[in-house]
């Protein structure tokens, strides 16, 4: 199951994307780590995942919106994470982020914002166009 998320707005804004929170597909994985050591991803990216074998690239997707132009799309957070062993009173994995990915609008250059999930709680964000509230809602869905 995911959710069909939709940013609309009074003026006209309207944005969707496909969330897949909780997935992990194997195959997606190895796809992003092939892009991100081609360098597709950009040199910071490439130098971590020589650093760090064993990290790997956020694959949930979310929504990020250009302030500057208005411009909207969807894609995978491919924040650079590790796995982390913790030992001493709290055992077990925790995932750290090493490295957040910096999203960037393709229409201006800018830097973009990223729908956050208080945003998708409080079911209101800022119009990327306009300014002023725009809602955001969500819609199960099955594959
Ligand atoms: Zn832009
Ligand atoms: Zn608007």
């Amino acid at each position: 199951m995911g959710v069909m998320y939709s940013v609309k707005c009074k003026c006209g804004f309207g944005a969707k994307y496909f969330s897949n929170v909780g997935k992990m597909d194997a195959s997606l994985k190895n796809e992003l780590e092939k892009k991100a050591k081609d360098g597709e991803y950009g040199e910071e990216i490439k130098e971590l995942f020589e650093k760090y074998p064993d990290g790997y690239l956020d694959q949930t997707m979310g929504l990020y919106v250009c302030d500057e132009c208005g411009e909207s799309k969807s894609e995978h957070c491919l924040d650079f994470c590790r796995k982390v062993r913790q030992t001493g009173a709290t055992l077990g994995e925790r995932i750290s982020v090493v490295k957040e990915y910096k999203h960037t609008c393709d229409k201006c250059g800018s830097e973009m914002r990223k729908i956050t999930n208080k945003e998708i709680t409080n079911r209101k964000t800022k119009c990327p166009k306009c300014g002023k509230d725009a809602t955001v809602s969500g819609t199960n869905y099955w594959e």
